[in-house]
């Protein structure tokens, strides 16, 4: 490797050392569970999993995996319209668009794949696409991808929004993209509002449900559900690596129209391999399971406000929401991550987030919170907050 190259990648490493925000990897060696073995450390409380309806490791989603490991094989082989396309994943595709109340969907290796490549495959240079500030960076490497116009509204501000689809009416589609539920807030996209907005401008709307699907709505539909507006999101796209089994995976629900587009255009399905079988045949499962148990979603939304309100009892000032997102505002990233610290010390595992991920003076914690936690785990977890935050003065 050129001396150049490798002396430039170890100054920039140290940098991210002396300003704090280097990233240190834990190893866990137990499945994504309410409480993990973290290498070092023993048995943890986990705040910080995306497994939000502990599916991860139910019986019935790893047994599907295993047997799809021995009808269908390890891999796909290749992209799915030279070497064929498994039935498992038509079977996936139906009961994904099924579940989030679309014609039709098309899965592939990940949502941060299934952003990649939607947008910059149905949009052109005639087009623009409007995007909230507070978007996830899939969706943001999305748009930077596009060849269309490219604008960002301040977070959730809809007067700004329709100054944008006004100012863009001459385009040929407008198109605007939303995570439903905002990743590092935890609040919840203003579609009904965004809906009407997109009627009288005459724009298309997508939505990144990853965080809101199996999360959001009496059945964990997703925001749309929960606004009581199924089927009126043009696009939804998702992940399968989050509630719906953790695994991997990300999927492009729409219409029949949009899925046949995507599987003759989309580059990451002309060009690289599927989602691998087992994976497919987990997920289904987990939504198979879902479908037949919405309770899950009653007991994740309990537990959320439960540990909320306990956090707020304790003197901590979450931020607002009606998620099982609940993030922590610390201010400097050195005290999130030092707290981060002390609260492992204690066996609670939960990720301090700071600048570039946030704003610089928001560093935060940010729980999230699983139905496969019990009280015990979440009373584990409320004392270390209480035992830490007086030692760092917080409350
Ligand atoms: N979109 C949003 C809103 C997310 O929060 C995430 C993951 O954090 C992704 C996309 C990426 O999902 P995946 O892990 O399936 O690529």
């Amino acid at each position: 490797m050129s001396q150049a190259f490798g002396g430039r990648l170890r100054e920039e490493l140290d940098g991210f050392r002396r300003d704090r925000v280097y990233k240190s990897l834990n190893y866990l060696d137990s499945p994504q569970a309410a409480r993990v073995l973290m290498e070092g450390r023993g048995e943890v409380v986990i705040l910080s999993s995306n497994n939000y309806l502990g599916l991860c490791d139910m019986p019935e989603v790893v047994q599907a995996g295993k047997r799809a490991l021995d009808r269908f094989g390890a891999g796909t082989g290749s992209v799915r319209f030279i070497c064929g396309t498994f039935t498992i994943h038509r079977e996936l595709e139906q009961a994904l668009a099924r579940f989030v109340g679309t014609e039709a969907s098309l899965s592939y290796v990940s949502c941060w794949n299934a952003n990649e490549g939607l947008m910059p495959t149905v949009l052109g240079e005639q087009d623009v696409v409007i995007s909230d500030a507070l978007n996830h960076a899939s969706i943001i490497d999305s748009v930077r991808l596009c060849k269309a116009q490219r604008k960002v509204y301040p977070h959730s501000n809809m007067a700004a929004l329709e100054e944008l689809l006004k100012a863009h009416a001459s385009a040929r589609t407008r198109f605007i993209i939303t995570d439903g539920v905002f990743s590092m807030e935890g609040d919840i996209a203003r579609l009904p509002d965004i809906v009407e907005l997109s009627r009288k401008y005459d724009a298309v709307v997508a939505v990144d449900d990853s965080h809101g699907t199996g999360v959001l709505g009496k059945h964990g539909r997703g925001a749309a559900e929960h606004h009581g507006m199924l089927g009126d999101i043009d696009i939804i796209t998702s992940t399968l690596g989050k509630a719906l089994g953790g695994a991997a995976g990300g999927f492009t629900a729409g219409s029949s129209e949009l899925a046949d587009y995507l599987t003759q255009r989309s580059r990451p399905q002309l060009f690289s391999n599927a989602l691998p079988p087992t994976v497919a045949a987990s997920a289904l499962a987990s939504v198979q399971h879902l479908e037949a148990h919405p309770e899950l979603v009653t007991r994740l939304n309990d537990n959320a406000a439960y540990f909320r309100g306990r956090l707020a009892e304790l003197g901590f000032k979450p931020i607002e929401g009606q998620t099982p997102i609940v993030p922590v505002i610390l201010g400097e990233t050195a005290k999130a991550i030092r707290m981060s610290e002390l609260l492992l010390e204690q066996g609670v595992f939960v990720t301090g987030f700071g600048f570039p991920v946030v704003p610089k003076g928001e560093a935060r914690l940010r729980c999230q919170i699983s139905a496969a936690h019990s009280r015990e785990d979440l009373d584990v977890a409320l004392e270390a907050f209480a035992k830490t935050g007086r030692q760092l003065d917080l409350i």
